[in-house]
């Protein structure tokens, strides 16, 4: 039997426009080993302005771990200074912000259409379900399981051979807006899935035998929203009684371990629950679509990027779940796929991939905390997959 998982993956996506230009921010890695080093960046993080990219917030750094995070280019003399009076070692990822998302929006030279390789902005994707289906009528159907705060359609796409009873795999991406990765790796895998059926053993079998869901971006205001005003947005953009800050962090809106853990209840922080379990018109959509098929859907997977995480339940807390045996064999199988597969994956989405996979190899296991339950799956010198069962994505 499948299990329930939940699949985190790949990569640093990119961007333009809004007025923004990123000219001299840079992004930091650095080492913490104890609470000492924790204090130091909870202190930095309340005077300068600092983004979160590795774990999504300060109040979720462990000792023996890396911290990712943006700094605004006035800040980064202060930083800087910070981290070398206390010790603190770290590296430079990203020596200036604005080159790394200049050369990944080269679709500004593309006037129109979709295209595989490169990042779609909504319209693009929402025309791309319409006719990916309509293409491919003996394989996709699409349908509209709710709108969103500001009423756009949430598209679904059922990718299978027709079929009564089949079980079903739901795979969502675009929960976090700046992630673009997400949404590309959900418009590939259909595009797999109809290229190869009928040819590839493998995957006709899967289409014949599974349903997939796929739900090619949840939070589509978001991702509207990087497109238009600002690349680094990451929650929805709902607006909240009482507070100017706009947008919930769509995974930890769910009724499950709701708030608690790696969950923040300040409406103006990434990681904001909301006012309540599913307040957010995507999420209720979504977990309603899930109870209404709950019969048939026999695995989630949700797709995120930063790191090279594949995580799995629970993800509100650090209890292993009663079937974490059968997950540990599963992610072992799907890790070692992921490695062998990697290098057939398409430029220039791949490059992206290799280049922030070299840098997860940096973080060797021994330097995980032991509390994030890690298993390193490294057979690839130059590649490695972190399995964990904490909060991360
Ligand atoms: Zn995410």
């Amino acid at each position: 039997m499948l299990a329930p998982l939940v699949l985190a993956t790949v990569a640093l996506a990119s961007a333009h426009h809004g007025g923004e230009h990123f000219e001299g921010e840079k992004v930091f890695r650095v080492n913490v080993e104890d609470e000492n080093h924790i204090n130091v960046i909870r202190n930095l993080a309340s005077t300068t302005q600092i983004d979160f990219w590795k774990p999504d917030s300060v109040t979720q750094i462990k000792p023996h771990s890396t911290v990712d995070f943006r700094v605004k280019a006035e800040d980064i003399v202060t930083v800087e200074n910070v981290l070398k009076q206390n010790e603190l070692q770290h590296e430079v990822l990203i020596s200036n912000l604005r080159n790394v998302v200049e050369a990944q929006f080269d679709s500004r030279v593309r006037a129109t259409g979709h295209s595989y390789e490169k990042y779609n902005k909504w319209e693009t994707i929402e025309a791309w379900t319409q006719q990916v289906a309509t293409e491919n009528p003996a394989l996709i159907s699409r349908s509209v399981i709710g709108t969103t705060f500001e009423g756009r359609d949430i598209y679904l796409l059922k990718v299978g051979k027709a079929g009564q009873n089949k079980p079903a795999i739901f795979i969502d991406c675009g929960f976090h807006a700046r992630e673009w990765i997400s949404p590309a790796f959900c418009q590939w895998f259909v595009r797999e899935a109809v290229r190869t059926y009928g040819s590839e053993i493998q995957i006709t079998e899967l289409l014949n035998k599974f349903d997939f869901y796929i739900l090619p971006v949840l939070n589509i205001d978001g991702y509207v929203y990087t497109w238009t005003k600002s690349r680094f947005w990451r929650k929805t953009r709902s607006t909240h009684a009482g507070s100017s800050c706009v947008g919930t962090d769509p995974n930890r809106n769910f009724d499950a371990g709701w708030c608690k853990t790696g969950a923040s209840r300040n409406p103006c922080d990434e990681t904001y629950c909301g006012p309540a379990a599913e307040s957010e018109k995507e999420t209720k959509a979504l977990a309603d679509f899930i109870r209404n098929n709950l019969s048939s859907i026999k695995a989630y997977l949700t797709i995120h990027s930063y790191s090279q995480m594949l995580i799995y339940p629970y993800s509100y807390a650090y209890k292993l779940g009663e079937n974490n045996d059968e997950l540990i064999l599963l992610l072992g199988a799907l890790t070692t796929g992921l490695m062998t597969k990697e290098s057939d994956m398409p430029s220039p989405l791949n490059s992206e991939i290799q280049a922030d996979m070299a840098l997860s190899f940096q973080n060797p296991r021994s330097r995980l905390p032991a509390r994030r339950r890690c298993w390193q799956s490294s057979t690839l010198p130059a590649m490695s997959w972190n399995t964990c069962t904490s909060r991360e994505s």
